[in-house]
């Protein structure tokens, strides 16, 4: 990594981020701003204010598609602390700092029987990331727990808090993701968790893991079994997860689609709509596996694209576009990408 310190302090001039992305695309950001508590943040925001530069923030780039350079300032919100507060009738109140790991955080509620985030051990990224999509695995998403965000926000350079409602939580989708994308930057979060037992099993897969009345502890260890079987690790075979949501389809398409493929797995929501699993769609096309250049298809899980080094972004969204190109063609279904794709022409 290579960087000059500028004169402004906690401003790095020309910052490495190809090791801070799990796509390990190369890429460097222009300045680069690593804010340890929410006064670094303002500071932050108030000189990009004052320099007119755009913000990009980042976080474990975990769900970061990078291009080789980035501009206007790239920021870091790496704030720490994480404390447990008892509430009414076994309710655990979890402040946490958006610096916080996120499966750090998963294993310290495990650790003392607090429940609620055991279904999402072994996401990778920090806790600052995690309404951005509302992340989500094995039934659970951060929706189901979450109290309030707190974020500055580039237009007063203040701190906010806002309530869950107002957070917009929706399939791996958020109001960050939207109205106040490239403009907040998350800080802390708030959850509501529980001592008293609440294991989510729908995941079939889940319920034949563990005892009929499993620990908190049993849960989280046999998500971590699971997604240790089914996803490549990033830091031996560099990935960003699912690169594709799950598509939702009306219907009628679903119908169309069921009657084509009567063993498609599909699941109807509660608006009407009908989920479709993407990995499934992608390996019905036979593109499991794929490798063309630097990028692939994982051989066991097609909805992860793997990295195998030398490739860049373009690359990349090239490879990608390919198989929508495909799935398209054989189902008239669009997939949507998931991680955010960074602009290069930022700055
Ligand atoms: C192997 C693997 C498995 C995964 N499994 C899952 C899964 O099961 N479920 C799931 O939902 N996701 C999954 N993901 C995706 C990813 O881990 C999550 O989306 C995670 O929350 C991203 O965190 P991060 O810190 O790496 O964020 P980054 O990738 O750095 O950033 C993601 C987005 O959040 C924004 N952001 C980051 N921090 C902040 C902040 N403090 N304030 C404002 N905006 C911010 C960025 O601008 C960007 O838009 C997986 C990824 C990998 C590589």
């Amino acid at each position: 990594m290579s960087s000059r310190q500028n004169a402004v302090s906690g401003l790095v001039i020309d910052h490495d981020l190809s090791d801070a992305n799990t796509l390990a695309l190369p890429s460097r950001a222009e300045r680069f701003w690593h804010a340890r508590v929410e006064r670094d943040v303002i500071d932050g925001l108030e000189l990009a204010n004052a320099q007119g530069w755009p913000i990009t923030v980042v976080g474990g780039g975990s769900n970061l598609l990078l291009p080789p350079a980035v501009g206007g300032l790239t920021l870091r919100a790496d704030i720490e602390g994480t404390t447990f507060r008892a509430g009414d009738g076994g309710a655990v109140h979890v402040e946490v700092g958006a610096g916080v790991g996120w499966h750090a955080l998963v294993d310290a509620c495990v650790e003392r029987e607090v429940w609620g985030l055991e279904n999402l051990a072994l996401i990778p990224g920090l806790a600052g990331a995690a309404p951005i999509q509302n992340i989500g695995a094995y039934g659970v998403e951060l929706a189901d727990v979450i109290d309030w965000v707190e974020l500055a926000d580039r237009r007063d350079s203040r701190v906010h808090r806002l309530e869950r409602d107002a957070c917009g939580l929706g399939y791996r989708d958020s109001i960050f993701k939207q109205e106040l994308a490239d403009r907040v930057v998350i800080t802390r979060l708030g959850l509501t968790l529980s001592t008293r037992p609440r294991p989510q099993l729908d995941y079939g897969v889940l319920r034949d893991r563990v005892a009929t009345t499993p620990s908190a502890r049993e849960v989280f260890e046999a998500v971590c079994a699971i997604r240790r079987e089914k996803l490549p690790d990033p830091a031996l075979t560099p990935n960003a997860g699912s690169f594709f949501k799950n598509p939702l389809v009306t219907e009628a398409t679903a119908s169309r689609l069921l009657r084509q493929a009567p063993d498609m797995p599909h699941y109807p929501q509660p608006n009407g709509q009908v989920k479709l699993a993407a990995g499934w769609l992608i390996d019905q096309c036979g593109l499991k596996g794929r490798r063309k250049g630097a990028f692939g298809v994982h051989d066991r899980q097609a909805l992860v694209l793997v990295h195998f080094g030398g490739g860049t972004l373009d690359g990349l969204i090239a490879f990608a576009d390919e198989l929508v190109d495909i799935v398209h063609a054989r189902f008239g279904v669009v997939l949507e990408r998931e991680p955010r794709r960074v602009d290069a022409s930022r700055g």
